[in-house]
């Protein structure tokens, strides 16, 4: 069965040793579902590496998970990890590198041992609205009442977020991926926190799975010290996200318009070739203009937004009349 033109659901669940061993390796419906979105991903990850990629590991069952030695979290058993190499476009780094550079969505991609490259599909638009908020507001506040949450994220929004639900919620467990929050927040948000018997700090910590009960709602939220490696899965209804925006700017590559590190559109930098000004507004494509948050270096609020949208009119105007 196809789940996109070039994966089918059979490469997915082969596996020699599960035909060794007799185990029955078919995935239940809801796996299925999620294959079809590994699927997708990987379709993503083919535009980029230009190559046909070879699945050595996809869906596997707990019994076959349990028989080669796999992690008992392993995104694998729900089906949305693959293991894949394509020899054709370079060794298994090589591929690595490559995928890291493109920022397609994904949750998790790890180099493994030089053999294979591991890729696994995000949970969290599963969750969307389910248990996963992208904002602590007087509303999501009420729904945390006695019960414990976790914000994801070392800076201020995060801070002011774990602040703020600590008055309602039982334990904030904050997760960050660095060592502390000195690089990222304000000084008067990293007291605040660490006078609040109601926060915990986890740092070097990354969130690796999520959970959902019957009624697909956010039931466990499971994260890992990367340090220790120890790993906590924890009963928990509301994950509270504030770590930055990814810029839809793929689409951009190869047009000529310059992007910075994340992927935001830069503005106003005079042409590098021939050192032609440009305005505050103009990418690096005369006649081409970036506003609001797609822009580089802008406020990423509403006023900002609507305040570039209006400048660039005009600037537009003068560009057609010169
Ligand atoms: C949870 C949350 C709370 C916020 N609260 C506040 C607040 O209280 N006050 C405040 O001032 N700001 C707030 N912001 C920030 C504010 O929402 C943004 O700064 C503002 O929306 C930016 O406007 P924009 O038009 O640049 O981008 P957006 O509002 O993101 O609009 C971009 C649009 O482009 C579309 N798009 C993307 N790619 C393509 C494509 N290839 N082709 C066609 N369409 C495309 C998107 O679907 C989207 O509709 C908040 C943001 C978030 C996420």
């Amino acid at each position: 069965m196809k789940l996109t033109p070039h994966f089918s659901l059979e490469e997915f669940c082969a596996s020699e040793t599960a035909l060794r061993e007799g185990i029955d390796n078919t995935p239940p419906p809801e796996v299925v579902a999620n294959l079809a979105r590994l699927a997708k991903l990987l379709e993503k990850v083919r535009v980029v590496l230009k190559r046909p990629m070879r699945i050595t590991s996809g869906y596997r069952c707990a019994a076959l998970n349990a028989r080669i030695g796999g992690s008992k979290t392993s995104a694998h058993l729900d089906g949305r990890a693959a293991d894949f190499i394509c020899p054709d476009f370079g060794t298994p780094y090589a591929v690595a590198k490559k995928i890291a550079a493109a920022r397609l969505g994904y949750d998790q991609m790890i180099h493994e041992y030089g053999r294979w490259v591991h890729i696994a599909v995000p949970r969290l638009n599963e969750f969307e609205g389910r248990g996963v908020w992208y904002w602590a507001s007087a509303l999501e506040a009420k729904m945390c009442v006695q019960s414990e949450v976790v914000i994801v994220g070392g800076g201020n929004s995060a801070g002011q977020a774990a602040v703020f639900l600590s008055q309602y919620a039982s334990k904030v467990h904050m997760i960050v991926r660095g060592p502390g929050l000195a690089a990222s927040m304000s000084r008067y948000l990293i007291d605040r926190i660490a006078a609040s018997p109601g926060i915990d700090l986890h740092v070097n910590t990354e969130l690796t799975r999520l959970d959902g009960d019957a009624n697909a709602r956010l039931a466990k939220v499971s994260w890992r010290n990367t340090r220790t490696g120890d790993e906590i899965t924890s009963p928990m209804r509301n994950l509270f996200l504030f770590v930055g925006a990814d810029p839809e700017t793929r689409w951009l590559e190869g047009s000529g318009v310059a992007l910075d590190r994340q992927g935001f559109v830069i503005t106003g930098r005079a042409d590098e070739r021939d050192g032609t000004a440009r305005g505050s507004l103009e990418t690096s494509v005369r006649g081409i203009f970036a506003v609001g948050d797609v822009r580089s270096g802008s406020v990423k609020r509403v006023g900002g937004a609507i305040g570039e949208g209006a400048a660039a009119v005009a600037l537009i105007h003068q560009h057609l009349s010169t």
